[in-house]
């Protein structure tokens, strides 16, 4: 397990994620019931944008750096840009907001958050990132696909954010064996599932696998920031909406922009799946 998410913190794929991760979420709070959040890959949950790993990929740089001075972002991007700025005091950028941060932050008194992580080393950085939040917060140092079925609740509304690392060959169908088995136990669950793409292959056999096994109404946004001609490289990224509100328009903006403006021959794309 070699992946270390402080090399890629603020990337054009974090700002579509967390750019999503948030809209969905101020639809989630803005009325219903209390809502359960579960993360299975929360990572450390803040990011040192001064570190060596962010220094030395340079990712964050050509992402949320460049979002913060871009004029011509769009008013979906705005919560998250806000939110990095208030991160940092309104001042210079140097640390980046992880999904266990922007979600602890927009959750109301009621809702619960659990997030995990199997990395030793960043459990104990997201138990701090997170110290001081109270019991609606918990964190697991476990396996994030295993620990959102046992702990998803078999009535009410509950929101599951999948975002592997995708460096193990299993990662794409452990997703769709743990949405199906989520709908099983919850009819209900929705879901926020990010995936990298690098070529249509894979994406393609990964939608129809998600058709065949996931009984649920499906949005999927794509931000592509250069065409799929080296499928070594990370060529853009996806979203899927599991069962969420209508939220096309505003994932044709955000990924609109990310593709127009931090791309190279990229393009956005937002459209449904269909079950089978
Ligand atoms: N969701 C985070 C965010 O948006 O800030 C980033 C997560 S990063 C892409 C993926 C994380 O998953 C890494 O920190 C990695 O250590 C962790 N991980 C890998 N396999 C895991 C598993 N089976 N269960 C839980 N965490 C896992």
């Amino acid at each position: 397990m070699n992946y270390r998410h402080a090399f890629h913190a603020g990337n054009f794929a974090d700002l579509v994620k967390h750019a999503g991760l948030l809209r969905l979420l101020s639809e989630l709070t803005a009325s219903g019931g209390p809502l359960m959040v579960i993360d299975t890959h929360a990572g450390r949950g803040l990011y040192d944008l001064g570190g060596p790993e962010a220094k030395r990929s340079g990712e964050a740089e050509a992402g949320v750096l460049k979002l913060r001075t871009a004029g011509d972002a769009p008013p979906e991007i705005a919560p998250l840009r806000k939110a990095v700025a208030d991160l940092n005091g309104g001042g210079a950028m140097r640390r980046y907001p992880g999904s266990p941060w922007l979600i602890a932050e927009a959750l109301r008194p009621g809702d619960r958050y659990i997030a995990c992580e199997l990395r030793g080393e960043e459990h104990e950085a997201l138990q701090a990132a997170l110290k001081g939040r109270g019991p609606a917060v918990r964190t697991l140092n476990a396996d994030g696909y295993a620990a959102a079925v046992a702990e998803c609740p078999p009535k009410g509304r509950v929101l599951v954010l999948i975002d592997p690392p995708f460096e193990k060959a299993d990662d794409y169908a452990r997703v769709v064996q743990t949405l199906a088995a989520l709908r099983r136990k919850n009819p209900a669950a929705q879901a926020l599932v990010w995936l990298p793409i690098k070529d249509l292959e894979t994406l393609d056999s990964f939608l129809r696998d998600l058709e065949d096994e996931v009984s649920a109404p499906m949005l999927v946004a794509e931000a592509r920031v250069r065409p799929l001609s080296d499928p070594m490289k990370m060529n853009g990224c996806a979203l899927v909406l599991v069962d969420g509100p209508d939220l096309s328009q505003a994932f044709a903006a955000i990924c609109g922009w990310v593709a127009a403006a931090l791309g190279d021959g990229g393009a956005a794309k937002v459209y449904p799946l269909s079950p089978q």
